[in-house]
């Protein structure tokens, strides 16, 4: 069952009903012109990850400054933005049922639709999928750039893999899906410009090896929030696909230098109890905000610590003054890590400073299929 919206347009920040899941506007389009900006600079293109903001409200705003489409990890995501009209979807995953490879050719009617492959069984399903369906799916091959987790080796296995797509009738050869994840929260500048120095160099081989077999990638695609720069410089990439800018969270924050966005992003919580001085109980716990990368930070009160989450209750301590939180007062958390913690709510609550703009649905919440 969906959630009642907590808010309605018109509303002050104090009526919202918590805990709400709230933007930012001011500072999530501030983002969004930054990212965009840095693109055209760089002259690569932008593959925002909707993994992130699973909206395609927020698809179209990014689109609207020129990103080219969008990444999702799932088909069910795919679907949720093919239906809201976005025109350029790239699944950046394998994707190994032929019910789910059903459901992505089925798209295609709609939207383009490419997806990755790191495998040779998976590359047959996806082209009798695509052949029962008479059209044609793009395929990339997804490489393992030390990332630790899906992807073919570099060179020579990609190559053969990248051959097979591209002979197969009912598949287009897109190119390499090159991410490199574990870079992303390395906490120094260094370690994660040698890490996707690593990387490029072993995409750029790649790159060549395929073209020797005739072969052109139209898409080299990586990079998240804490790199992309890094895989922009390299000239290796051509696509990026961050997906946390758009929000920020106070894990990413925690990297040096930070990524040069601002926090849009807020878990709404209201003070419940404060029988204790020096303490008190808000009515957010983990249910309501994602605490596997760190537990919240409060916005704008330094003076109060948020140490520790339990279903429901967020326990605070007051290192100020104890008095200073009555009850019923609202705190904006900063989640530690963005994208599980939207995937809690129904509703996003738009804010132009403490008024409440606009109320939409996280349409793709909890499409994991
Ligand atoms: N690309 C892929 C394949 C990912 O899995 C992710 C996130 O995990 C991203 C891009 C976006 O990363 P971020 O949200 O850190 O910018
Ligand atoms: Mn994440």
């Amino acid at each position: 069952m969906l959630q009642r919206p907590p808010a309605e347009p018109g509303m002050s920040e104090a009526d919202i009903d918590t805990p709400a899941l709230i933007i930012d506007l001011d500072a999530m389009e501030g983002n969004l012109d930054r990212m965009a900006a840095f693109c055209r600079n760089a002259g690569v293109r932008l593959r925002a990850h909707a993994k992130t903001h699973k909206s395609p409200v927020i698809a179209h705003w990014q689109i609207a400054r020129g990103a080219i489409g969008q990444c999702v990890q799932k088909p069910a995501e795919a679907e949720v933005l093919a239906w809201g009209g976005v025109s350029d979807i790239l699944v950046s995953n394998e994707v190994v049922s032929s019910r789910k490879l059903a459901r992505l050719a089925a798209l295609t009617r709609m939207s383009k639709i490419s997806l990755c492959a790191d495998s040779a069984i998976v590359v047959d399903q996806i082209e009798a999928v695509a052949e029962s369906f008479a059209t044609r799916l793009t395929v990339l091959v997804e490489i393992d750039v030390s990332g630790g987790r899906c992807g073919v080796e570099p060179g020579e296995p990609a190559t053969a893999l990248a051959v097979r797509i591209a002979r197969s009738r009912h598949l287009v050869f897109g190119g390499l899906q090159s991410y490199q994840g574990r870079a992303q929260h390395l906490r120094t500048e260094e370690e994660r410009r040698d890490a996707i120095g690593q990387a490029a160099a072993r995409t750029a081989d790649t790159v060549a090896a395929i073209r020797k077999q005739k072969l052109e990638c139209a898409v080299v695609g990586g990079a998240g929030t804490g790199t992309f720069a890094h895989e922009a410089a390299s000239g290796v990439y051509n696509e990026l696909q961050a997906g946390s800018y758009v929000f920020m969270d106070a894990d990413y924050a925690r990297n040096r230098p930070a990524p040069d966005f601002e926090q849009s992003l807020f878990v709404l919580s209201t003070v419940m109890s404060a029988a204790r001085p020096g303490i008190a109980v808000l009515d957010c716990g983990h249910k309501g905000i994602a605490v596997d990368s760190g537990l919240p930070l409060i916005h704008a009160r330094q003076d109060i610590d948020y140490v520790g989450a339990s279903d429901e209750h967020g326990s605070l301590v007051l290192r100020s003054d104890p008095g200073s939180l009555a009850i019923g007062e609202t705190l904006r958390l900063i989640p530690g890590h963005c994208d599980p913690t939207v995937d809690r709510y129904d509703w996003y609550v738009g804010m132009r400073g403490k008024r409440v703009e606009c109320v939409f649905p996280v349409a793709a919440r909890g499409m994991m299929q």
